[in-house]
């Protein structure tokens, strides 16, 4: 059974879903903008796709919350970008996700302490030294 994931902006609170995709702005380095959808099933990279704007695998992307245009980056240094996710049971949790584009890592938080990775990509970082921006 697939698991329903709902997803929030950090600062502004709107809901980012659109059936099962998460809608966020996103921005290259050379200012072509437009709108990416993200699979809303945590560690499933395989539907990650732009309509609007053409994206090369490596490319580090700029993500921003599409009501608010706060930009999600949270951890620079990790090119992770954060959102809110309310899970099941209604518990708000915190997700980092590589805004490399065709990085697969993405690290679920909770109570700020680290929860559970997905993706072949990712890391082992030692967040409980890093403050995560609020
Ligand atoms: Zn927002």
């Amino acid at each position: 059974m697939k698991k329903e994931y709902n997803y929030y902006c950090p600062t502004c609170s709107a809901s980012l879903n659109v059936k099962n995709n998460v809608v966020l702005t996103v921005r290259k380095e050379n200012g072509d903008s437009g709108i990416v959808f993200l699979d809303s099933e945590l560690g499933d990279y395989t539907k990650v796709n732009s309509s609007s704007i053409k994206l090369e695998k490596g490319e580090i992307v700029q993500l921003f919350c599409p009501v608010c245009h706060k930009n999600l980056l949270c951890l620079p240094d990790y090119n992770l970008a954060r959102l809110v996710m309310k899970d099941k049971d209604g518990e708000n949790l915190t997700v980092l996700f590589s805004v490399k584009y065709g990085e697969e890592s993405t690290y679920l938080m909770k109570n700020d302490k680290i929860h559970s990775k997905f993706g072949r990509h990712k890391q082992e970082i030692d967040f409980e030294s890093l403050s995560l921006c609020k």
